[in-house]
């Protein structure tokens, strides 16, 4: 998911519909914006589909007036997974007896079961199937006096992966878990403040980047004091996504300091240093593996072409919720440049395989369209663990490498050849020199490594093995 908010700008929510508009690559299933005026008080506004398709209409965003807003566009990773219910989609309000409070939340709260039980055992009313609806709850039966702080109190009981846009009559408040798994970053416009889960978000509306929010940290932020920064968690090392890196991200963002364009460009190199092979042209799976595409072309010193052409118009397959859908969309979605490829022994860099879908059909795709060879080379090492931590990653025996060696999975996509970046690959792609540190890891890496930072208890409960 996405998370945006602003403080101390007129028509604040128009910024957030810009803010959504840069960040809907992280949720193209709906979109929310809540907004603060003191004439109006709260007012909020949830549709399907895309930002674009409704907040730009001047009758909507004139229902949402004031100087503070936040925002959130979403793709289910849990809750009522496949359908999406309009309930589901934030921001979630609250009203407490200091007054309303409304919060986004990108990532996944990994004991919200276990925490939902309680709640509705003593007597929480909830309204949507969605993890994230466990904050309102926690904050509504805390004792302190401020919603910042019954904030923290529902904070320190979660678990999992959390970064918070929130706001109050008064106050834009920002927090990332203890282990900032997902990215959060703070900007400044004019007078105002932006909070956004990416970078590319800020340059949208024109904002200057300040910071990030440090992992464990909250901010609050209001047009009179500025930022004002907490630690209301024990103090971890942190593990941020590296999936964020390799895919999740946009490519124009900044991510802890380090251009993701540049990582992934730097990924295909690390892969055309560890996987050679002898080819014609080097084609990006667009859009995702076209970065590494670039530096493998540029390392491996063999052509870069277009082989694939990506209709414009679709969007990431891997959000559409059903297989069948998702079947049909790698066809919707791409499509093969016949005269570049025919005869050509072709390398394909993609950014991972998941289930084996998408590869398949771009394999058969290639060589009906007339492909001497195709060598598949991906940008992340096998996905064999599912992420409990705001990716949706399809269940364990879905993985293709969780069941499948190496050249198992070539000979399943019916590839002449297959081979993914390492782990240490990828640690160095991201600018660890040295590669991984294994007894203190740098990143969550847990779908690669099956090390989960977060022991994710509710699936435990439910008998996933570790
Ligand atoms: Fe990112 Fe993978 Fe960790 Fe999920 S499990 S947070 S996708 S690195
Ligand atoms: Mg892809």
């Amino acid at each position: 998911c996405g998370v945006f908010g602003v403080i101390g700008l007129a028509d604040a929510a128009n910024f957030v519909a810009l803010g959504l508009h840069a960040l809907q690559h992280r949720g193209q299933e709906a979109g929310g914006i809540v907004s603060y005026d003191p004439v109006t008080g709260f007012q909020s506004a949830r549709r399907f589909g895309y930002v674009r398709d409704n907040f730009t209409k001047a009758s909507l965003m004139e229902t949402l007036p004031g100087s503070l807003a936040i925002g959130h566009v979403r793709y289910s990773t849990a809750g009522s997974k496949g359908q999406t219910a309009i309930r589901d989609v934030q921001p979630f309000f609250g009203e407490f007896s200091m007054g309303g409070a409304a919060i986004a939340h990108n990532g996944n709260i990994t004991n919200a079961e276990a925490l939902r039980r309680e709640l509705i055992e003593h007597g929480s009313i909830f309204q949507s199937s969605s993890d994230s609806e466990c904050i309102i709850h926690l904050m509504a039966r805390s004792f302190q006096k401020t919603i910042p702080e019954r904030m923290k109190d529902a904070l320190r009981r979660v678990e999992g992966a959390f970064s918070v846009v929130a706001m109050t009559r008064t106050k834009l408040i920002g927090v990332r878990d203890p282990l900032g798994v997902r990215p959060l970053v703070l900007g400044r416009i004019g007078d105002g403040w932006v909070l956004s889960s990416e970078t590319c978000a800020l340059d949208i509306i024109g904002a200057e980047f300040v910071r990030e929010v440090a992992p464990g940290e909250m901010v609050l932020i209001s047009p009179e004091k500025g930022v004002e920064s907490f630690h209301p968690f024990e103090r971890r090392a942190s593990r941020f996504c590296i999936f964020e890196h390799v895919y999740f991200s946009r490519p124009d963002s900044i991510l802890g300091g380090r251009s993701v364009y540049e990582t992934r460009r730097q990924i295909g190199i690390e892969l055309a240093r560890e996987a050679p092979v002898e080819a014609d042209l080097v084609c990006p799976v667009p859009d995702s593996g076209t970065p590494a595409a670039i530096g493998f072309s540029h390392e491996s010193g063999i052509p870069y072409g277009m082989g694939i052409i990506r209709n414009q118009y679709m969007g990431r397959t891997f959000i559409e919720p059903t297989e069948q859908i998702r079947n049909m969309g790698v066809r919707l979605k791409l499509n093969v440049n016949r005269a570049l490829i025919a005869g050509k022994r072709i390398i394909l860099v993609d950014d991972s395989v998941v289930r084996g879908t998408t590869s398949r059909k771009i394999r058969e795709m290639i060589l009906d369209a007339g492909a001497a060879e195709v060598h598949f080379r991906i940008a992340s090492p096998p996905t064999a663990w599912p992420c409990f931590y705001g990716v949706d990653t399809p269940q364990r025996d879905k993985l293709l490498a969780s069941h499948m060696s190496e050249d198992e999975m070539r000979d399943y996509l019916g590839v002449d050849s297959l081979k993914f970046i390492s782990l240490d690959g990828l640690y160095r792609a991201v600018g660890e020199v040295e590669g991984r540190n294994n007894r203190c890891p740098q990143y969550c890496d847990a779908c690669f490594s099956g090390e989960y930072p977060v022991a994710p208890s509710d699936m435990i409960q439910k008998g996933f093995q570790t």
